[in-house]
């Protein structure tokens, strides 16, 4: 029997969940399997999808919507997938992060059902990712059909000139106050944030902007891995106008701009609707909790949305995106050419709703007016806590790994 020590000097034979700020730093193994599990009993209780892509890679493969885009096409398309992300695996004496036994559990659950699946744990912007991922499309695939970049990363180091670029969540021109809530405490808080210098709004687009996707696509195609007719998506988000200044306009926005930029490049360069970016809904993920303002915000929409019954999570996202933009072609689409699965979001009855109660949130009412308790549970969930199912008093083992993950 293993024993962890992670809160007290009192061994514990369990994984607990250990909050710091917006994180947890601990994950349960047995619980990420039951939320894998989850999405994929989901999606094959929906009809199988129409058009799908058969073979796929996926860049931000083991959480929030990379994972989900990566049950979807398997276990709703039949597709062979690779998986690239960014986890750390555990060992006896440390659990791993949620990411890394997502994955676990997905290609265990994809090899039982006979489904392709391989994974690369490492930094997908670096060019030795870029080189291994090929060489295993070639040896295993040929080619891939589509190319679905998920990636939401703190930082990243351009692989040519070495320099780190750090992302940063800030509005651009003017300083931005507005309520937040502070997950840790239940409270409701004033924030003020200075806007970004120019060299932060320059490091964020670097980050999370389309430079890194249209190098991914480059070296694809240079070593003869995309098949005729490819399909790329990336992700990206709008929101309300409350949320613009620390989202749209600011230093996030400016890189979802170059995002919204390079589709139209590579449609450009390989042809009309090769690549899209799908607006998705705010939803608690691991990116989403380290934004100011947007928990609050996504803890008044749950509540709305969930009276409402138009409530998704990544999972129902990501079906409907499959099965509407590839599969009949019903998705909505805007005047950039971009998918708006956060059309239930933007509905205009959820936002003046949320915006009601936008205004006479606080402390006091947090939990009456939003679903506070909803989006603390799904942030468990996002670590494998609080699932049905789960016995969370039996003994685990933390170093579990497959031969698939590379
Ligand atoms: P997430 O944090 O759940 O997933 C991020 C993924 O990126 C993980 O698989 C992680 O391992 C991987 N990753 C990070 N750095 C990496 C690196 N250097 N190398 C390899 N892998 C790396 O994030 P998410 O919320 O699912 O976001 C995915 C995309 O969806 C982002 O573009 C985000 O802006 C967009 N989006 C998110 C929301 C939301 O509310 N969460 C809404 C709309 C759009």
């Amino acid at each position: 029997m293993a024993w962890y020590d992670f809160n007290s000097s009192t061994p514990m034979p369990v994984i607990a969940p250990k909050i710091r700020g917006f994180i947890c730093i601990t994950s349960h193994p047995d619980g990420c399997a039951a939320n894998v599990q989850s999405q994929i009993d989901y999606v094959k209780a929906q009809p199988a999808l129409q058009n799908p892509a058969k073979k796929v890679l996926v860049i931000g493969s083991s959480t929030g919507y990379g994972l989900a885009s990566r049950i979807v096409t398997s276990f709703g398309g039949g597709a062979s997938t690779i998986g690239v992300f960014f986890e750390k695996p555990g060992n006896e004496r440390k659990p791993g992060s949620a990411g890394w036994y997502n994955s676990v559990a997905f290609e265990k659950a994809a090899d039982k059902e006979g489904i392709y699946a391989k994974s690369f744990n490492g930094d997908a912007f670096s060019h030795d990712m870029k080189k291994q991922v090929i060489e295993a499309i070639k040896q295993d695939l040929g080619q891939i059909d589509m190319v679905v970049y998920s990636l939401a990363s703190p930082r990243r180091t351009d692989p040519d000139s070495g320099e780190t670029h750090n992302s940063c969540l800030k509005p651009i021109g003017d300083t931005y106050t507005n309520k937040t809530l502070n997950t840790d405490k239940a409270e409701v808080d004033s924030v003020s944030i200075e806007p970004a210098s120019e060299q932060e709004v320059a490091d964020t687009v670097k980050v999370m902007g389309g430079e890194d996707w249209k190098y991914w696509i480059s070296a694809l195609d240079e070593a003869g891995a995309l098949a005729d007719g490819f399909k790329a998506v990336a992700y990206s988000y709008i929101g309300p106008e409350m949320t613009w200044p620390i989202y749209t306009n600011g230093t996030i926005g400016a890189a979802k701009k170059d995002i919204d930029q390079t589709a139209a490049d590579l449609c450009t360069k390989y042809g009309e609707n090769t690549a899209v970016v799908s607006i998705n809904k705010a939803l608690v993920t691991q990116a989403s909790s380290a934004i100011p303002v947007v928990p609050l915000y996504i803890s008044l929409l749950y509540k709305v949305m969930k009276e409402k019954g138009t409530h998704e999570g990544c999972i129902e996202q990501m079906q409907r995106l499959f099965a509407t933009y590839y599969g009949d072609g019903s998705a909505e689409m805007d005047e950039l050419g971009r998918v708006r699965v956060d059309d239930w979001e933007m509905d205009a009855d959820v936002q003046a709703e949320v915006d009601k109660l936008w205004q006479s949130v606080n402390t006091e009412n947090l939990k009456e007016l939003s679903d506070f308790n909803g989006y603390q549970d799904e942030f468990l969930r996002l670590f494998g806590f609080g699932l049905d199912g789960v016995d969370y008093t039996a003994d685990v083992d933390p170093s579990i790994g497959v031969p698939s993950i590379g």
